[in-house]
Parts: structure tokens; C-alpha cells; sequence
């Protein structure tokens, strides 16, 4: 088989590559071995204000005028719809988180997603203290709709194949790359934390966060937004919420453990004060990055080896973005911008 391109994982990176380079007449192969699962454990939301800090994400506003027509593209593409959206409550524990709400409502980058006015209205089943604030223009991404329905899409056209990339039996040459009876112009790595595992590119500073998730079943509870406080509590249909999330920066296994769930529960607890059932747990290693910026470009020595990674706790923000940044330089030998490009770490 030849193709221009060989992609290997198909999470929210390994996905927006493939539908950039689909968008652009591109023929490629992905290899996905479901060795990682960050994508599909994550609950899907952007929300372009940092919530524990106040402050914007890292190039929000571009993040999410990309965004939305690239989801919106793939629910034309597959036929199905991936995006719902929602505003974000967060909890006000004090009179100093209030403060700091009204110093963020007046930062230009921010005002427009926040309403300065507190919201005291008790919510049924959560617990007060010094009232809400509102985030505007949040959301949710269905995931793992989004992988699966595409995954099905490619295998109809023999463009997906479940199998593992043993880098071993990689080769790279100038002229192109070769793995196995595939022939390809290019190879994007789009590994996750599997990237550790990748001779190529293992030497850059992928750190790694685990996550952990609670699926529960709560009817006392009657929320239509999502709430955040020290953790994140998202409504879905019939009484179900998500609830989450943990950081560990030293598990790197995708199991769901006790001591996530009790951390979960524990926090849980002092956000809400009605009865609720656990229904299931999930764990993911989010690929995250010393200096929380992307990695993305071409490998120093193999000019046909490329990495897509480092995408953090924002994935469903800033894939689509780096996608066509990634694109244009591959093809168009635009400059990537230097805080995302690997040549930092040369
Ligand atoms: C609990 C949790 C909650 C989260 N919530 C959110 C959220 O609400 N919003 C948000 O934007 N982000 C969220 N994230 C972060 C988000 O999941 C990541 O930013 C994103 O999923 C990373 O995508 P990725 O494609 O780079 O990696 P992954 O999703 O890990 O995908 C990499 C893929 O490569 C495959 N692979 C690896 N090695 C090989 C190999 N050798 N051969 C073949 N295939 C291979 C893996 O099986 C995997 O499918 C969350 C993460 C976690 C863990």
C-alpha cells in the first residue's frame, strides 16, 4: 500500500490529523492499538477561562473560532452531532474567590466570557457558600461518538487499521518511510503518553498526568450546567453526572484506583449534599508537557517523522488548531509558531 501519509493513534490528535489531511485531498493509514485511552475517558469540554486561576487559556479565542467548524465539519462528514453546549457555574468557596471573579470580569481577554454579576440563587442538592459566578460559551465534545463514528467511517475505506506501531521495524530513509507493506511520503506520531515508548521521540519532556473520573447516578440533583469547584461536575441525561477530575503526576498506568476514588468522593462531598450512586470509574494519562505548550513538528535528524502531542488538558481546544498549523508546515512550509514547534527542545 502507498499512501502520502501513515498516522499513528487516533485520539483527538491522530483525529484532527486525519481530518485535515482528508480536507486536503491527502491519502493516509492510521494505526491505533487502544494502548492509551486519554481521549476516550476525557469528558469532552472546552471553556476557555482557567478557573482555578482566573485567567484565559493559552489562545482561546483562536482555539475556539477553530473549533467550531471543525466539529461542526465532522457532524456534517459522519452525520451525527458531537457538540452540546452549556454554561460553567463556578463555586465561589469565599469572599476572595469573589474578588478575584471581579478582577478577572474586567481583564479584556476575559470579559466577554464572564458575567460579573454573582448569581445567589441556591441550586437544589448543591452546597453554598458565597454564591455562583457564570461562564459564557462552554461546552462539550462528544468524544468518544466522535472517534468511533470516524473510525468507522475510515474502515469502510481501509484507511484504519487496529494494529500496534513496533518503531522497530520502522524505516525511515530520505526518500520516504516504510513499515511493514505500507510505503508512505510521511509518518505523524500522535501517541499520547504511548510517545515514551517511541525511539524517535521519547527524548522530549512529555510529562504526563493521569485522570481520574467518576461516572454517578444522583436525581437528587438538578443541575443543567456544569459546576466547577475543586472539581468539575458536568450533567448528563437521566440523573447521570461526571465528576472529575484527579491529577497524579506519578501513575503512569490508565487503571482506576481506590485512591482516586476516594479523592473523588472526598471532594464530591463538599460540594454536594444529596445521595448519589457510583456508577463506574475511568482512568487516562493526559499528555502533558513540562512548559504546557504543545509538541509539534519535524524530527531533527528524520525529515519524515513527525510528532503531534502534547495537547495537555485541552485537547478538544487546541487540536484543531495545531492540525492546520501542523498541516501548513508540512505542505506549505509555513513557520510553526515557536512556542508549539520541538525545535525548543533541540
Ligand atoms: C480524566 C481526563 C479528563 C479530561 N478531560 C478533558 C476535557 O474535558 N477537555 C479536554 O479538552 N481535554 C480533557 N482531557 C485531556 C484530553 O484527553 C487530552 O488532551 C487528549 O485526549 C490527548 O489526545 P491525544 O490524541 O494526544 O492522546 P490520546 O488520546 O492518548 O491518543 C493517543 C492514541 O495513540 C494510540 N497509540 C499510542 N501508541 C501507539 C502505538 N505504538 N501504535 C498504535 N497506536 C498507539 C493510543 O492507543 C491512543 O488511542 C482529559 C483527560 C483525562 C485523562
Amino acid at each position: 500500500m502507498q499512501v502520502d501519509y501513515i498516522i499513528v493513534g487516533f485520539g483527538l490528535a491522530g483525529m484532527a490529523m486525519a481530518k485535515v489531511l482528508e480536507d486536503y485531498g491527502h491519502s493516509f493509514i492510521v494505526l491505533e492499538d487502544s494502548s492509551q485511552v486519554s481521549s476516550r475517558v476525557a469528558a469532552g469540554v472546552f471553556n476557555p477561562v482557567i478557573l482555578k486561576r482566573f485567567t484565559p487559556v493559552w489562545n482561546a479565542d483562536e482555539q475556539l473560532q477553530n473549533l467550531f467548524p471543525f466539529y461542526q465539519d465532522l457532524e456534517k462528514r459522519l452525520g451525527n452531532n458531537y457538540l452540546t453546549y452549556f454554561d460553567t457555574y463556578k463555586v465561589f468557596k469565599n469572599v476572595e474567590d469573589q474578588n478575584n471573579w471581579f478582577m478577572a470580569c474586567d481583564n479584556p481577554l476575559l470579559e466577554k466570557y464572564l458575567n460579573p454579576k454573582i448569581s445567589k440563587e441556591p441550586k437544589k442538592g448543591v452546597i453554598s457558600y458565597e454564591g455562583f459566578g457564570q461562564v459564557k460559551g462552554t461546552g462539550r465534545v462528544l468524544i468518544k461518538k466522535v472517534l468511533d463514528d470516524y473510525i468507522v467511517y475510515l474502515k469502510k475505506k481501509g484507511l484504519f487499521l487496529n494494529i500496534s506501531m513496533n518503531h522497530e521495524e520502522l524505516k525511515l530513509d530520505g526518500a520516504g518511510v516504510n513499515y511493514r507493506d505500507i510505503d508512505a511520503k510521511k509518518i505523524v506520531f500522535a501517541e499520547g503518553f504511548g510517545l515514551k515508548k517511541n525511539p524517535f521521540f521519547s527524548y522530549l519532556p512529555l510529562t504526563g498526568t493521569k485522570g481520574e473520573m467518576l461516572y454517578i447516578e444522583a436525581p437528587g440533583l438538578k443541575l443543567t450546567s456544569q459546576l466547577k469547584s475543586t472539581l468539575f461536575l458536568l450533567p448528563m441525561k437521566n440523573n447521570k453526572y461526571w465528576v472529575g477530575a484527579t491529577f497524579n503526576w506519578t501513575d503512569k498506568t490508565v487503571k482506576a484506583t481506590e485512591k482516586g476514588r476516594k479523592e473523588l468522593l472526598e471532594k464530591l462531598d463538599t460540594m454536594i449534599d444529596v445521595p448519589y450512586k457510583v456508577i463506574s470509574q475511568f482512568g487516562g494519562i493526559r499528555p502533558t508537557v513540562k512548559d504546557r505548550r504543545p509538541l509539534v513538528g519535524v524530527h531533527p535528524e528524520y525529515k519524515n517523522a513527525i510528532v503531534f502531542n502534547g495537547m495537555g488538558t485541552r485537547g478538544v481546544m487546541i487540536a484543531p488548531t495545531i492540525a492546520n498549523q501542523l498541516y501548513q508546515h508540512l505542505e506549505n512550509k509555513q513557520p510553526l509558531p515557536k512556542e508549539i514547534d520541538i525545535q525548543r527542545f533541540n
